[in-house]
């Protein structure tokens, strides 16, 4: 084995809650080391919707001004059942803000402030130990590199390489998936400012406006196994999502023939079952996860990447109370790894109840969406109506400052 490279802060993955974990630590004033498989930032799906909380946490970060100069605000929701017309019922989006952005702008805006050298690409970490003496976590990267972190954060999506070092349950496959792409306007589009969902039996299709001249869209059906079969040719991906809304109104057929190719995706969703998140331990000593790796969630209330946002803002906030609470330069090994313990502890406190109502009004609505049992989609009306009366209750959250 290589000599180890020795790290107080090591984040696993550079997508939005790993960056987002790096910046928020950074504008504490702490360094972190943030370890990216791939060879460069990726923005993997088009775009996202972020709602009052996401912004929120944005601004904490410093990063909201600077994003919201290229994205509309989006007025509200309107729901068109294709099988009776193109009436909308229109339904709110956010308690307060809501914007689409792309996510190269929101992935690139998180990694510009953070000094150099705190992304590292091409770094895949395959397993994670630990180092009995130290308690440090000795990550093995796939190249046999070894790096020990007093401190690790999982934000490694949902396969998780951190979380099976917490022995938590992976996460598990949804039975529907999603197409997303955009499609430019270079004269501009005439679309309103609202997210549109058409729905035809188990097919939606999401539309929103970026700014004057793109539009995201997203196509929601059942899996098949064609997708995985599809997903890695843009051509087929663009066929296949034409032929899953031909009864649509025409003005969406255009929409998705026009799209860019390059920016389309196919992918299966999957999720934290919420009574893991009620049940699982959040951290195990200093080593803990975040962002989807945390509590993946199929993205019908679109709160996956504000959470991870949210989780970025929380855990640099109990980091940074008890690193900046002891004297560096005279604190023992031991005293210093008792207080990031507790920092994770207060970390995984604070974002449990919040995660767990996420996560289970996302997976009411995915059953209720993928089911084909009456009884089901009973079930999931009446738990919603009981503890989800106000569907978008859940933009209201502000995750505090850093
Ligand atoms: C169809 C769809 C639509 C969505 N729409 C919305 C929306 O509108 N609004 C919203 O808020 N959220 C939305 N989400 C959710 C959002 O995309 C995710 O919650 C968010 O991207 C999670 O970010 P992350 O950084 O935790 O994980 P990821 O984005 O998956 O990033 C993980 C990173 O870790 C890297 N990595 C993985 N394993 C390793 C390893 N072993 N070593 C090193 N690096 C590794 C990966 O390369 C990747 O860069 C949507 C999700 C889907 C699927």
């Amino acid at each position: 084995m290589n000599e180890a490279e020795e790290r107080d802060i090591v984040i696993v993955g550079g997508g939005i809650c790993g960056l987002a974990t790096a910046l928020a630590l950074h504008r504490k004033g702490i360094r972190s080391l943030v370890l990216e498989r791939s060879e460069g930032l990726r923005a993997t799906g088009a775009a996202l919707t972020i709602r009052a909380n996401g912004w929120r946490a944005l601004d904490h970060l410093g990063l909201g001004s600077v994003l919201r100069k290229d994205s509309f605000h989006i007025d509200g929701c309107g729901i068109m059942k294709v099988d009776r017309g193109t009436k909308l019922e229109k339904l709110p989006l956010s308690k307060g803000e809501a914007r689409c952005i792309k996510r190269s702008d929101l992935v690139e805006a998180l990694a510009k402030d953070l000094p150099q050298g705190t992304v590292r690409f091409g770094c895949h970490v395959i397993s994670v130990k630990l180092d009995p003496v130290t308690s440090s976590a000795v990550l093995e990267l796939h190249n046999g590199f070894v790096i020990k972190a007093k401190v690790l954060i999982g934000c490694d999506g949902v396969n998780s390489a951190v979380l099976k070092y917490l022995h938590m349950n992976p996460t598990k496959f949804s039975a529907t998936s999603a197409i997303r792409g955009f499609t430019s306007y270079p004269e501009g589009h005439e679309f309103e400012n609202l997210f549109i969902i058409a729905r035809k039996e188990q097919v939606l299709l999401g539309r929103v406006p970026v700014n004057d001249t793109l539009v995201y869209w997203f196509v929601t059906r059942l899996w098949t196994s064609i997708d995985s079969k599809i997903s890695e040719n843009q051509q087929l991906i663009k066929m296949s999502s034409l032929e899953t809304i031909k009864d649509f109104p025409e003005d969406m057929k255009e929409m998705i023939k026009n799209s860019d190719r390059s920016s389309l995706s196919c992918l299966r969703f999957r999720y934290r079952a919420p009574w893991d998140l009620m049940l699982g331990s959040f951290s195990k000593g200093t080593v803990t996860v975040a962002g989807d790796a945390l509590h993946a969630m199929s993205p019908f209330i679109g709160q996956g990447g504000s959470a991870s946002l949210e989780d970025a803002v929380v855990l640099a906030r109990c980091l940074a109370q008890k690193i900046l609470e002891s004297d560096r330069n005279t604190i023992s090994d031991k005293c210093a790894m008792d207080k990031y313990e507790e920092a994770l502890n207060q970390y995984g406190k604070e974002r449990r109840m919040r995660l767990i109502k996420l996560s289970t009004q996302s997976y009411l609505q995915n059953k209720m969406f993928e089911t084909s049992s009456m009884v089901v989609k009973l079930f999931c009306i009446v738990i919603l109506a009981v503890f989800f009366r106000d569907s978008v209750a859940h933009s209201q959250f502000d995750c505090g400052h850093l």
